[in-house]
């Protein structure tokens, strides 16, 4: 009944001769009606290649796709509509990567929740900027209020605040920013970096993370002037969890070389094995060494929803700061992502009072202007998407959402476990699993070399996207799920493939 109500609509001629003035394009009332047949044959459009998605890719070349985009001249606008639709057709919807179809395990990359993408269309419609009053209205307090709740998620009093940023990436950078500036405050009172850039005492800082932590840690301290060296791998146990006695240890060497540790980042689901550092005993011997504790959850963040395994982040209530990834578990379209601080204080680090844009006196007169805790200035409305899926959905189905998805990977693991083709490295704490093409009787060839050429074939051919990584210098395939429609059955067929290549594969080596 729906799907014929969009397919009548979008038969609809759309009139709009292409190139006719500039303000025939605006998005304003007078538009609009030209606009809303445009949706519908968008949506139409999108409808069909979701549709006609077998596969999670087609498997085409960088190399063969350039030759039709390179074609495209963009000095000249296409002749209709349509022709604009088809070429989005034949360049991004052909040969997009489909995070919706079951048989895409590759990445940390979530079917999106479709309330969300309503919302989409209403933030960019009205193109809320959310760095001031003045810009966003009511679209400050709808994230704040986000922020607050997620906050409360955490187990944070109402000290506690936070802000939607780009990414896990952007949200560890701010959190080792506020670790940088605790020690210098800590270590080095009378100086203030903001004015005078790094005290000499900087370079002695040194950042604690498990040697599984995701590399935007090293990038935060590159960027923060504190170097890759700063940042100290730890040693990671048999749960791939960092190892806090190998913490202590590394700690108190650190400190006897005369250097300052600062801050200590757990992982909590680790971009490889969804592995959840031990917070509790973490923000212990932070504690101990008066360190910042940063939590990055931008992965594990979803286990705040979820009542069977909540309690698998117990001890994040002590973090300092945590990074959370609503686009990658609370089904969440690219970007939706917040750094969220035990105490607001901490935010003073990064305001700067412009006389245009956020002046103090405006703070005084109790107009929020969320720029003041951000490291971007205009800054997408991202907030509306959560807020419509939580009000369409409410948080307990999301939660049950990564139920079924912890579920699915235990089974995945058990049906790769008992499978005698396959190693499996780790017992799945959240829903990445790491494994290989091992089976007894391999002649003239090796794991190292089946299990690339395994991946590089799903690539070309789409049919199925898996994941790649190394461990220890040792090739291996990894399948991270985060699509709660997958079945164990649709696994099971991808195993089966990943078998049947791998035997394949040993064929033609022989
Ligand atoms: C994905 C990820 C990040 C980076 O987040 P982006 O949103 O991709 O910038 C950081 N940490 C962990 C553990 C991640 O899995």
């Amino acid at each position: 009944m729906q799907n014929a109500n969009v397919a009548l609509l979008s038969s609809a001629p759309f009139n709009t001769p292409i190139g006719k003035s500039v303000n025939d394009y605006l998005f304003c009332p007078q538009n609009l009606s030209d606009y809303q047949i445009g949706a519908l044959q968008s949506l139409t459009l999108v409808n069909k290649a979701m549709v006609n998605a077998r596969q999670p890719f087609s498997g085409v070349s960088p190399h063969r796709l350039a030759q039709q985009v390179n074609q495209i001249n963009l000095a000249t606008p296409a002749a209709s509509f349509e022709n604009v639709l088809s070429e989005v057709e034949s360049i991004y919807l052909n040969n997009a990567v489909y995070f919706h179809h079951p048989d895409y395990v590759a990445h940390l990359n979530c079917p999106v929740a479709y309330p969300a993408v309503l919302a989409e269309q209403i933030l960019s419609a009205v193109n809320t900027s959310v760095d001031t009053w003045d810009q966003s209205g009511g679209a400050t307090l709808i994230e704040q209020k986000l922020i607050n709740w997620t906050c409360e998620q955490l187990g944070f009093d109402s000290q506690a605040d936070g802000i939607f940023t780009s990414g896990g990436t952007q949200s560890n950078l701010m959190g080792m920013l506020m670790a940088r500036e605790q020690a210098v405050a800590r270590y080095c009172p009378e100086h203030c970096v903001k004015h005078q850039g790094l005290p000499a005492i900087a370079s002695k800082f040194r950042i604690f993370t498990s040697q599984l932590s995701h590399f935007s840690i090293q990038k935060a301290a590159a960027l923060l002037g504190l170097g890759y060296e700063s940042v100290i791998a730890v040693a990671t146990d048999a749960q791939f969890k960092m190892d806090p006695t190998a913490l202590s240890q590394a700690i108190d060497t650190a400190k006897l070389h005369g250097l300052i540790p600062i801050c200590i980042n757990a992982t909590a689901g680790t971009t490889d094995y969804g592995s959840i550092d031990n917070l509790d005993q973490l923000a212990q011997i932070a504690r101990q060494h008066a360190m910042w504790f940063h939590v990055d959850a931008a992965y594990g963040g979803g286990l705040l929803l979820s009542e069977q395994y909540r309690h698998r982040l117990s001890g994040i209530e002590h973090a300092d700061s945590v990074t959370l990834d609503y686009h990658k578990s609370f089904m969440q379209p690219v970007s939706s992502s917040a750094f969220l601080c035990r105490n607001r204080q901490h935010f003073s680090h990064i305001t700067l009072h412009s006389d245009y844009l956020n002046p103090l006196c405006e703070k005084d007169q109790g107009y929020p202007n969320l720029v003041d805790k951000s490291l971007q200035t205009t800054r997408r409305f991202d907030a509306l998407k959560l807020w419509m899926t939580l009000r369409m959905m409410g948080p307990a189905l999301l939660g049950e959402g990564i139920d079924n998805i912890l579920a699915l990977a235990r089974q995945c693991y058990d049906l790769l476990y008992t499978h005698p083709d396959f190693e499996v490295l780790n017992d799945p704490e959240l829903s990445a699993i790491v494994f290989r093409f091992a089976p007894a009787g391999l002649t003239n060839t090796t794991p190292d070399e089946l299990n690339p050429a395994i991946r590089d074939a799903f690539l070309q051919s789409g049919e199925a996207m898996i994941a790649r990584t190394q461990v220890a210098g040792a090739h291996y395939l990894k399948f991270t799920l985060l699509n709660p429609a997958t079945t164990i059955t649709d696994l099971q067929r991808v195993v089966q493939r990943i078998s049947e290549l791998g035997w394949a594969l040993m064929r033609e080596n022989q």
